[in-house]
């Protein structure tokens, strides 16, 4: 690593670090990965007493090659994501990861000062990151971290997350024309549901790991 590469991730984990205080403040189990590969060990090891897995469809989650070591481990693994399914199939594993044991997720976007905001289409994903199953572990990158306000984060989503997404599944919304959120109303909307998790919600076991590389949008 060069010295201007090993400046930038120094300022990064600082960064990383302010946030996952913030977390950690507002009830949340929080932790600082140096590299991708921590989170990944730190998520095949807290799921031993998992039976269970759900995954939302995070970018940032499938890159750390968890759901296969998983697999070969022998848990049951919900992942919706298959494009052989049909959207019944779909619909019936995304009911079960909300009762599953350890439900595995992406972030939209975290401030430093601790909350976690999401914008979903279908709300699976959302739903399951506070209520349900067991225990809940959140993946994010450094590049979704937000020096700012909720609001200002969910700015942040709808003008550098939703509009890479939208192109990536094919949605015919504006933003996946411009690469800017105009609001739409649009049939194929990915923005219908906004969550602001900003305390540990009170029956949940969340975790977050905030990680020093950039992951997913
Ligand atoms: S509201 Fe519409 S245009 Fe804006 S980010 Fe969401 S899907 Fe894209």
């Amino acid at each position: 690593m060069g010295l201007a590469e090993e400046l930038a991730s120094w300022t990064h984990e600082q960064k990383c670090r302010k946030a996952v205080d913030s977390l950690e403040k507002h009830g949340f189990t929080a932790l600082f990965c140096q590299t991708p590969e921590e989170a990944a060990e730190y998520i095949i090891t807290t799921a031993a007493d998992a039976q269970s897995i759900g995954f939302g469809g995070s970018m940032s989650v499938v890159s750390l090659g968890v759901e296969a070591r998983l697999k070969e481990l022998g848990k049951e693994i919900l992942n919706h994501g298959n494009p052989a399914f049909s959207l019944e199939e779909r619909l019936q594993i995304m009911r079960r990861q909300l009762t599953c044991d350890l439900f595995l997720s992406g972030c939209n976007a975290v401030t430093l000062s601790g909350e976690l905001i999401n914008i979903d289409a279908t709300g699976n994903r959302v739903a399951a990151m506070f209520f349900g199953p067991q225990k809940v572990i959140v993946v994010a990158g450094r590049n979704k971290l937000v020096d700012g306000s909720p609001q200002d984060a969910i700015t942040r989503v709808r003008n550098w997350a939703t509009p890479p997404n939208s192109k990536r599944l094919s949605f015919k919304t504006p933003c996946a024309t411009t690469g800017f959120c105009s609001d739409c109303n649009s049939p194929d909307r990915l923005c219908r549901v906004t969550t602001i998790i900003d305390r540990k919600p009170r029956f949940t076991d969340v975790r977050v790991l905030v990680v020093n590389a950039d992951m997913g949008f």
